[in-house]
Formats: C-alpha cells, structure tokens, sequence
C-alpha cells in the first residue's frame, strides 16, 4: 500500500550485486566478485510495464550501479516512457567518463554518506572511502547532475548528523536523505543491534526539525520516519492518500511503492529482501504485468489485511510517536502465518 506518502511510486531496480566495496551495512550483501547480473531486457520490459501500472519514478541502486554495463540502456528505456530516474552510488567511480554518461540522464544521483569520514570509512569497509567519494564531487557539480546525499542512520551515527548537513550544505548537495539502518543482508550479523530505537528516533527528528530551520533555503532534509498522526490521519481518511482513494484504484502502484526488483529478478514490495510469502513473482519466468493482474485477483486482500494489521498496532501503541513504517510491515510480514501469496510458485 502507498501509504502516506508523498513521494509518486517508485519501481527500484537492482540489477545486481557487484559492487567494488564491501560496506557492513549492506542489506544486499554486495561486494567484489558478485557478477551475476539481470538480462537488461527483462529490466528494460520491467521499466515498461511499470510505466503502464502506474509508477513514475525509476529508482537504480545495486550492488553500485555505475559497474551495471546495462545501465545506459535503462536510463533511456526509463525516459521513453517519460518517467523520472534516481541513481544511489557510493560515488567512488564517478569518474568524468561515467558522469558524462549520466549527464541529462539522470534526474538525481544520490550518494551515501554515513558520517565523519573516520566512521564512513569504517562503516564503508574502505579506508579511503570518503576521501575518494569527496574528490569525485567538483566535477560532478560541474555537470550539472542534481545530487544529494543518502545517510544511513544507526543507534551510533546520530552525532554526526549536523557534520553530514553541514558537509551536504557546503558542497552544495540538494538533498540530504536520512534512512534507518535496515538489519538485513552483511548487517544482520555485522551491526546486530544497531538499528536506531525509537529514542534515537525522536532525537533524529528533533535534530532534524532544527538542521532544515538551519538550513532551509540551501539543502531539504528528509527524514524516512512517519509521525503516527500521519498514519492514524490516513487509516481515517479510508486509506487516502493525497488524491489517491487505494480503495478504488486497480493501479499496483497505489498499493505497492517502491516495487522491488532484486538481482536475481524476484519481484517483492516495499524492501530489498521483504519476505518471500509475500513476492509477487521472478522476472525471468514472467513479466511484471502478469504479476500484477495475479496480484490483484490472488493477493491484494493478503496485503491489505497486512498493513491493517501493522498500521493499527502502530496507531494504538501509545509510545514515542515516529515509527519506521517499512520496517514495522517487513516485521509483521516475517512474523505473518497466513498462508504465504501463491503467486511466486504458481
Ligand atoms: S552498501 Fe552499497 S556500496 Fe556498500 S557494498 Fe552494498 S551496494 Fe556496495
């Protein structure tokens, strides 16, 4: 479900796990010497169909997307149908070959950035990580190419916050996106237990509130954690969003944003790794517009019935008010013993 959210959904490709660092916190388990790849065609037809069901937005990520040989194919597929394309790197490669390749084609490029440079390059496994990303940065202005920066918080990072705006502010970055740490892929067993809690929540926000007064006309701060009035405000309003009644949508991307496309091409909502009883299916046994027609005669009520669940538990604990939703579905979806979506198999 699309749930209170303002941003126009998302299809995110992942073509596949090659990636030249090895970073602790990576949910896709990435790294050197991951070569398998998807079929740019298949991807190209993912692109496609996703334009037809609704989505606007192409999101490429990895593994690093700047190995992808594919990926100028995908940009233009991403254009012809008029839809927009964000591009998450660790900036590392960005050398002037590759961003000329991206120059007009890319509509965002987002970098991470995960604190000082003492704690990105021990959190990138890489001891010259940073310096390596921040030389890469005056050609990149150069060009043009809108870019920000994607920070990835953990119960320990949060200090570094008002460096990473400050740095993000100075080299005139036009976003600085902060996302929890997702406990999945190399950081289930390398950052175990780093997950911010709802404390390290509510101080993020707070921190955050102050950074964008402090920084408002030079850098937008956004912060991937929803206050619970929004949600309740939504689950009231008959699922409502903005202009979207999801009860009267056929479009999968009112009720599923971001779609998920993982490097071996199995097709999930919401989250690299999301759990398997709840894919939609593999692109290489069929294309994603089958799997939605599947989806909405086999799976919707299943997936509504789901974020009823999370989103009242979520509106009834009487705690500290921000909440991770994605992360709060994918718990409830690993805890669910429904009988699993027959879509993946069938
Ligand atoms: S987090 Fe990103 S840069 Fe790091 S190993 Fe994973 S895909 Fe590569």
């Amino acid at each position: 479900m699309r749930m209170p959210n303002v941003t126009p959904p998302v299809l995110q490709l992942h073509p596949s796990r090659a990636c030249n660092l090895r970073c602790l916190h990576c949910y896709s388990s990435s790294a050197p010497g991951e070569w398998q790849e998807q079929d740019v065609l298949l991807l190209s037809r993912a692109i496609a169909d996703a334009a037809n069901l609704g989505y606007q937005v192409v999101s490429i990520s990895g593994g690093e997307p700047l190995l992808y040989s594919g990926l100028p194919s995908l940009l233009q597929e991403t254009r012809r149908y008029g839809m927009r394309t964000t591009i998450t790197t660790n900036g590392l490669l960005l050398d002037q070959r590759r961003i000329e390749l991206l120059t007009d084609r890319v509509d965002l490029l987002a970098i991470s950035l995960d604190g000082t440079p003492d704690r990105h390059n021990s959190m990138r496994n890489a001891s010259r990580a940073f310096e390596t990303m921040h030389s890469r940065l005056s050609s990149l202005r150069s060009s043009g190419i809108p870019f920000g920066f994607l920070f990835t918080l953990t119960h320990e990072n949060i200090d570094d916050l008002a460096w990473v705006a400050e740095f993000a502010a100075a080299e005139q970055a036009q976003l600085l996106q902060i996302h929890p740490l997702e406990e999945a892929g190399r950081a289930r067993s390398t950052l175990q237990g780093q997950t911010p809690t709802d404390v390290d929540a509510a101080i993020t926000w707070l921190l955050v509130q102050r950074l964008s007064d402090e920084y408002s006309s030079r850098l937008r701060i956004h912060l991937d954690f929803l206050n619970r009035d929004a949600l309740r405000d939504f689950c009231q309003s008959g699922w409502t969003s903005g202009s979207v009644d999801c009860s009267k949508s056929n479009r999968l991307a009112d009720f599923i944003s971001p779609l998920v496309v993982e490097a071996d091409g199995t097709v999930v909502p919401l989250q690299y790794g999301f759990p398997r009883a709840y894919a939609l299916g593999n692109l290489n046994d069929v294309p994603i517009m089958e799997m939605a027609r599947r989806w909405f005669s086999q799976a919707r009520l299943d997936w509504e019935g789901l974020w009823d669940r999370t989103s009242n538990l979520l509106c009834q604990t009487a705690e500290l008010p921000f909440v991770n939703l994605y992360e709060s579905v994918f718990a409830a979806a690993s805890e669910s013993h429904s009988t699993p979506f027959p879509i993946l198999n069938s």
